[in-house]
């Protein structure tokens, strides 16, 4: 009985450890039940396979795009610090651009930064409305100390 269960057990072991090795090789292959039952020699084999041809490409073609995405972040960021803008498309456009390539203009650009301010602001305001009431029902129902529910009420007014 003891046996079974050490054999089980070391099954299991291999199982994952094989699975381990062939996942970091970049495989998407099951491989448990090879380590679950050829153990160190499902091991082996796993640690022999070479690195998948596929996840190699796939990551350096992530490296790649890393790299561009950078490369166009070092670009908006130059492009702000010399007094450029960013358009509601997501486009930056150079300080001497009047009017984005879709269409706005930067004046449009600046009323809507305004008005969505504006917006997060009141949205702002009715959460902590919101749960000022909520912190009341916890004091109506004795969850809260009047102490307590002035202390919440307080920091919520002054945020
Ligand atoms: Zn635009």
């Amino acid at each position: 009985m003891g046996q079974i269960i050490i054999v089980l057990v070391y099954g299991v072991i291999m199982g994952f450890a094989t699975q381990a090795i062939i996942e970091n090789k970049g495989y998407k292959d099951n491989w448990f039940w090879w380590g679950f039952f050829f153990g160190i020699i499902a091991l082996i084999v796993a640690a022999a396979r070479p690195q998948c041809a596929a996840t190699i490409e796939m990551n350096e073609v992530l490296a790649e795009e890393r790299e561009k995405k950078n490369e166009l972040k070092r670009k908006d960021e130059r492009m702000l610090q010399e007094d450029g803008w960013k358009c509601i498309c997501g486009k930056l456009n150079a300080s001497y651009i009047g009017t984005c390539s879709c269409g706005r203009t930067r004046a449009d650009v600046e009323e809507f930064k305004k008005k969505k301010e504006q917006e997060q602001k009141q949205a702002g305001e009715s959460e902590r409305l919101k749960q000022l009431q909520q912190y009341k029902a916890l004091l109506d129902c004795g969850a809260l100390t009047e102490e307590e529910f002035a202390a919440k009420k307080k920091q919520l007014l002054n945020l």
